[in-house]
């Protein structure tokens, strides 16, 4: 066992402490990553305060993690000492169900594994990112790509391929409206990736506060949702929208945006279930869907696509002893776009 250094949640009310947890011995398969940076995500926060279920405390959460591989194990092949990695929102699947043979490990039909507050495969709870270092399955583990700047790459493990996946099966490209609902963590990295594929791409937000960087970010267009004449002017547009929020919002005036055959995708969760009205899907033949996150080789696919487009998250870099100021922030939609944890500062 190894005793790191971490950021935990002792409860579901209480503010994250700093603390040490084990990690596993260095097994066969596995690599032992040294962790640079740690995205925040606002999944984080719902999971150490009960919001998705009951989990087990102290919980270290972070999903969007970046480092250099110190150790690997005896049958490892496809990462060495030295390498820049990341890990994303999972750290293991069955591998064995059509699925996971598929690829698409995220729709593993027994369960991926969690990057935290997950029954890991030796029975014990997995620790996430907010930590000094992790023991990762080698299968797990990304290459990034030395041209993206090591402190922004980390949200792209998770903001990036939660918005790259539904971009890329729904083929955002040349010639396809595409629309981004909610301009946050996930919203500014679906803009910049929808651009960087060939789309046009349009903004819904609810205010026009963040317009400027929206633009800058590569959108061609942006609009209040606040305001009614939005809906009207966009009715019957778009091939594809992106759903980033989380929050309630009215299902079927952003169905009623989709062209034929368009495709409303949500990537944000609402705790409450959405009131989808049949009608609304008979009229241009339209359909509303999911995804979840993306599978090892399309995150990989999403990393080399990002390096090759020059395409990293906006972030702001934090130490360690400001995640629960970090955490308000979050939820009052007050960071542009992503808090990212300088992990050397976790021992600090
Ligand atoms: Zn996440
Ligand atoms: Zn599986």
């Amino acid at each position: 066992m190894l005793t790191v250094d971490a950021y935990a949640a002792p409860s579901a009310t209480e503010p994250l402490v700093k603390t040490t947890i084990e990690r596993r011995d260095v097994g066969a398969n596995d690599v032992l990553i040294e962790i640079a940076y740690s995205g925040i995500c606002h999944s984080d926060i719902h999971t150490v305060r009960g919001e998705w279920g009951q989990i087990a405390y102290p919980q270290v959460v972070g999903h969007e993690i970046v480092g250099t591989v110190t150790e690997v194990g005896s049958a490892v092949t496809k990462h060495k000492v030295g390498d820049r990695v990341g890990v994303g929102c999972m750290v293991n699947s069955c591998g064995e169900c059509e699925n996971c043979l598929a690829g698409e490990e995220q729709y593993c039909l027994a369960g991926n594994t969690g990057t935290y507050a997950a029954v890991d495969r030796d029975g014990t709870i997995t620790q996430g990112g907010y930590s000094t270092h992790v023991v990762v399955v080698e299968d797990f583990v990304l290459k990034v790509p030395e041209s993206i700047p090591f402190e922004k790459a980390a949200p792209l493990l998770c903001a990036g391929i939660t918005t790259y996946s539904p971009l890329a099966h729904w083929n955002a490209g040349p010639g396809k409206r595409v629309a981004v609902v909610g301009m946050g963590g996930l919203g500014h990295m679906a803009v910049k990736i929808a651009h960087a594929m060939g789309a046009e791409v349009t903004v819904l937000s609810q205010s026009l506060s963040k317009q400027e960087d929206g633009l800058r970010l590569g959108a061609d267009h942006y609009y209040a949702t606040s305001d009614e004449a939005t809906f009207s002017e966009l009715k019957n547009h778009f091939d594809l929208i992106i759903n980033t929020v989380s929050a309630s919002i009215d299902i079927n005036a952003y169905l009623s945006l989709l062209r034929l055959d368009g495709t409303l995708v949500s990537v944000g969760a609402p705790a409450e279930p959405l009131p989808v009205g049949v009608f609304t899907l008979f009229g241009n033949r339209r359909t509303f869907a999911g995804s979840s996150i993306g599978g090892i080789r399309e995150t990989q696919e999403m990393l080399d696509f990002c390096a090759e487009h020059d395409i990293a998250p906006e972030t702001e870099l934090i130490s360690a002893d400001y995640i629960n100021e970090a955490y308000e922030r979050v939820l009052s939609s007050d960071v542009r776009y992503r808090f990212v944890i300088d992990a050397a500062t976790i021992s600090a």
